[in-house]
């Protein structure tokens, strides 16, 4: 904890909120100042780009990163002699990276020209944060993409919003409401998803309904738990929301469902990277486009191949905004596959057409399967509240269970036959029943967690 951290832990809630107000002027300099508008307008201009002027973008904008990074990145200097006139051809020349190359060798892959620059920290789903250098007006452009999103839900910036994020604005000893605090200057409140259980829903949705916010951004497992408990309860709220935008986690069917009948709007997810190398969104139809602008995704198998359209793989990123630390061809650790847009909304270019969550949220089988994408085991069973597939050996999976009162004993039973036929008989499930499940340093929820140690 640093020092502000710590005042701000030991101050009351008064001043907790003026504080918390007085980071959002920082916040807001840092995202909307200088520089903003005019990215954010440029995009909203040219939102809806046909098939020919994606192509040409991308290409104008792969030979752009590909040519700083041969000439001032030591990483791909040895490329420089290498390039030809084809942007596509050329970009399959650079080796794929990984996060973890990129943290050990981090000097390699910046480039020092740039030098107004800042550092983000990714949070890491496997706990091991990774620092990335990103130019001055990397953040500013990457929050005009997140508004040409928000504005095609028809939300404005004078929206009144609730935040369910990982920052930790509550202390871990505060057992009483209010469970949240306001940034004044960004008509938002931030509600912690660190205290939301059984007994203080009831003052969460007390604490939502007097702020009465316009949208909600959250974590899907965060905000799910409270959809969770407003359906079970038969709870009407009178939340009049123009949309729910979730983001950082993989959004899974039966949460989506739960969310949106409680809430009666919309969930929109947006895939994104702290690392700024990929931004994805869904649009009215569910289909999450890939921003062109803003990245270049391709797919390849475990030999590194790309694959055909609509191929499931790892997914690999260039992303155009960041010219302090531009990611080529990097491994971002999430499965899914590409294909070419058919959307009914009219958009065209890349999207994404199946989001397989995070490589590592795959339970390897004793077989040598992976399997991804297991919340289908879930279906048609009453008494679960929440769940989570822990992989402990390759012979050995712990499915930890928080109940509802509906729970019996024939649950486990069928979960268990469930995961048997999907998994094999090879491996032994167990299934603990808990009061409440581990989420990560960053507050985020994995619904499959692999504890082995590399797959
Ligand atoms: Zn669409």
């Amino acid at each position: 904890m640093n020092f502000f951290e710590a005042i701000y832990q030991r101050s009351p809630i008064q001043i907790q909120n003026i504080l918390v107000s007085m980071y959002g002027i920082h916040l807001k300099r840092q995202r909307y100042g200088k520089g903003f508008l005019k990215s954010y307008e440029k995009l909203c201009s040219s939102t809806k780009l046909s098939n020919n002027a994606i192509e040409q973008l991308h290409q104008k904008e792969l030979m752009k990163v590909m040519l700083l990074a041969t000439k001032n990145i030591t990483a791909y200097k040895k490329l420089q002699n290498k390039l030809t006139i084809a942007p596509l051809e050329n970009i399959r020349m650079f080796p794929i990276t990984t996060k973890q190359e990129i943290r050990e060798n981090k000097a390699d892959y910046v480039n020092y020209d740039e030098d107004e620059f800042s550092v983000i920290f990714t949070s890491g789903s496997t706990g091991t944060p990774m620092a990335i250098e990103v130019s001055k007006d990397a953040l500013k452009k990457n929050y005009a993409f997140f508004w040409r999103f928000l504005s095609q839900l028809n939300i404005t910036r004078e929206d009144k919003n609730i935040t369910f994020a990982g920052r930790k604005i509550i202390s871990d000893n505060q057992k009483e409401p209010p469970y949240w605090r306001f940034n004044y200057f960004m008509n938002n409140a931030l509600f912690s998803s660190y205290h939301i259980s059984e007994e203080t829903i009831p003052h969460y949705i007390i604490g939502m309904e007097k702020f009465n916010p316009q949208y909600i951004d959250s974590y899907p497992s965060a905000i799910y738990q409270i959809s969770e408990y407003i359906n079970r309860k038969g709870i009407c709220t009178s939340l009049c929301l123009k949309a729910i935008v979730t983001s950082s986690e993989t959004l899974l069917p039966y949460q989506r469902k739960s969310i949106e009948q409680a809430f009666r709007c919309k969930v929109y997810d947006q895939y994104g990277s702290a690392e700024m190398c990929a931004f994805a969104s869904q649009c009215e139809h569910g289909t999450y486009h890939i921003d062109p602008e803003y990245c270049y995704l391709e797919v390849v198998n475990e030999e590194g191949e790309v694959t055909d359209k609509g191929e499931v793989g790892d997914i690999i990123c260039t992303g155009f905004i960041n010219k302090r630390m531009p990611l080529i061809r990097y491994s971002i650790g999430d499965r899914g596959s590409i294909a070419e847009s058919h959307c009914k909304c009219g958009r065209k270019g890349q999207t994404l057409t199946s989001l397989e969550g995070r490589k590592d949220d795959f339970i390897l089988t004793p077989d040598g399967r992976k399997v991804g994408r297991l919340d289908p085991i879930y279906k048609g069973l009453t008494g679960i509240k929440e769940s989570q597939i822990v992989q402990t050996s390759i012979d050995e999976i712990v499915v930890y269970l928080v109940r509802t009162p509906l729970h019996t004993s024939s649950c486990d039973r069928k979960l268990t036959e469930e995961l048997n036929s999907r998994l094999g008989h090879s491996i032994n499930v167990k299934i603990k029943h808990v009061t409440k499940l581990e989420k990560t340093s960053s507050g985020k929820f994995r619904a499959v967690v692999s504890l082995l140690e590399s797959h």
